[in-house]
This record gives C-alpha cells, structure tokens and sequence, in this order.
C-alpha cells in the first residue's frame, strides 16, 4: 500500500521527494506550481533533473506520485474567456507534470456558478478535458470527489461518471475519492455503516478500474454537511476505523493514499500507524 502526503515544495519542487521521504511515506502529492497564482515561471533544468534523481534515491516511482492541479482553474467555467484561460492553465500544469515524469494530475471538476445545469457543466469538463488530453501525453486526468459545496461540481459518482463516460481519451482518465469530500457529500463510508456498499457503488456507476488515488482526510463537518473542512484523522465525524479498513483493503494496493490533515506535524505519526496496519 503506497501512503504519504501532500508535501511541501518550498526551495523548489525537487524538494518534495525528500520531504516525503523524511515523513516516512511511500507515496506524495504536491503542487507543481503555486496553487493559488495563474501563472508560474517555466520548470528549469535544475527542477527537473533535482526532482528526477530524488525521486530514484528515495524510492517514488510515478505511480507513487498524485501531483495536484491550482485550485484557480474551473474546467467547466460558463464564461468563453475565462473557460479558456482555465483550459490553458491545466495543459500547463499537464506538461510540468510531463516534464517531471510524473503519470497523473489529480484536480477538481470545477463550478457551474449557477449559471448552467449540473449536466450541462459536467459535458463542459469533458470537453475542456478531451482538448487537453489531445494537447499533451502521458499524464492521465484524476478527476476528486468534492464536498459540493456552493456551486462546485463532482459531488456525486454520477457526476464522475458522466465526465468520463463523454472523455474520449478513457486510457488517460481517472477518479480521486477524498473521504472528507464523499463524508461531506453524504456518503457515508464508515465500515460499520456504508463501507461495502460505498465502494460497490462506486464500481457500478463508475468502475474502480478508473480510481487512481485516495485523499486520506477526517471530516470536522457532518455527513452531507456539504462542506469542506479537512481534520486529523480520528478527530473529525468519520473516525480512524475508515483509514485503518482502507490501508488494509488490498482491492487498493499501488493506489497512492494522501493525508491532507491540517495538523502536519502529526503526518509522520499519522503515516507510520497506516503502514503498520497495512503490512
Ligand atoms: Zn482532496
Ligand atoms: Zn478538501
């Protein structure tokens, strides 16, 4: 089972392998870019070749890696202009990702604002996504489960469903369960209660073929609170038992489980009592 975190690219981003490294972990996430900033200043050769050869030393291959995309973008946004400035930005992120040899890019389907139908918007990151995956190779798009909070898409598989099934390119597309996100959006994937069910849902609608990664978060909102707020794990509304009975799951051996705590100084403890269940 591959376990880590979303770690820290301070100093450049050959610096989150070993980051992860320090944290124990076996798998990581990181943003390419800054997160919150259109733009960014071309990966250099330094980057590249720093991030290659950590990666090697401390042991991640790309299939250990779930980079995240800038929370800016809205694949599905209703205005021309801006929908455009979007799409623009995520073939971006997609060749950073191509560049490090990084194979996927995890991201959030966007938002309707209100201004187009839930379907509508869902065909509308589709379409924004089979440009993209025509512009770029090699990089699949993980598409997150979200909390549906105000107008954001992706709050239920069906959602999921739909913009993979009008994805052309299904070699390279993918879906990211974060348990807070589904907690928050009314399922209730606690072993005791909808663990089973949960997941035979997710392979109906979707088909877990198509999962690429887990965000591992705690949720301090209640069930179908439909609202984001991450919490260490054991000390949210979900509970440790979800994250003990995932680690253990072997349906999800080779898929890279992320902590997204706000608390990261509790990740290296958080990381070695998952890994220890897990083995
Ligand atoms: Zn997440
Ligand atoms: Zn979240």
């Amino acid at each position: 089972m591959w376990i880590g975190a979303h770690v820290s690219t301070a100093g450049g981003v050959e610096n989150a392998p070993v980051n992860a490294a320090n944290l124990g972990a076996t798998a990581f996430a990181l943003f390419t870019k800054n997160q919150r900033q259109w733009t960014a200043n071309p990966l250099t050769d330094k980057n590249i070749s720093g991030f290659k050869k950590n990666c090697q030393i401390y042991g991640f291959t790309p299939a250990q890696i779930l980079p995240h995309d800038s929370y800016l973008i809205n694949l599905a946004h209703p205005d021309k202009e801006k929908l455009k400035k979007s799409r623009v930005a995520f073939i971006e992120e997609l060749r950073r990702c191509e560049q490090l040899g990084i194979s996927t890019l995890n991201f959030h389907p966007g938002s309707h604002l209100g201004q187009m139908s839930e379907t509508d918007a869902c065909l509308r990151v589709a379409e924004s996504l089979n440009e993209a995956l025509q512009k770029t190779s090699g990089v699949t798009a993980v598409i997150e489960i979200t909390a549906g909070q105000g107008n954001n898409l992706g709050y239920t598989l069906e959602h999921l469903s739909q913009i993979i099934s009008a994805t052309e390119n299904k070699s390279r597309i993918g879906f990211c369960i974060d348990t807070c996100h589904a907690f928050a959006a009314g399922y209730d994937l606690r072993p005791e209660d909808g663990y089973s069910k949960f997941f035979h849902e997710a392979d109906s609608v979707i088909g877990l073929k198509y999962l690429r990664g887990f965000h591992l978060n705690d949720s301090k909102k209640d069930l179908n609170s439909r609202v984001d707020r991450h919490a260490n794990l054991g000390e949210g509304a979900i509970g440790w038992d979800l994250f003990l009975q995932l680690v253990r799951d072997k349906r999800f051996a080779g898929i890279p489980m992320i902590l997204e705590t706000p608390d990261n100084t509790r990740w290296a403890e958080e990381i070695k009592t998952l890994r220890t269940i897990s083995e």
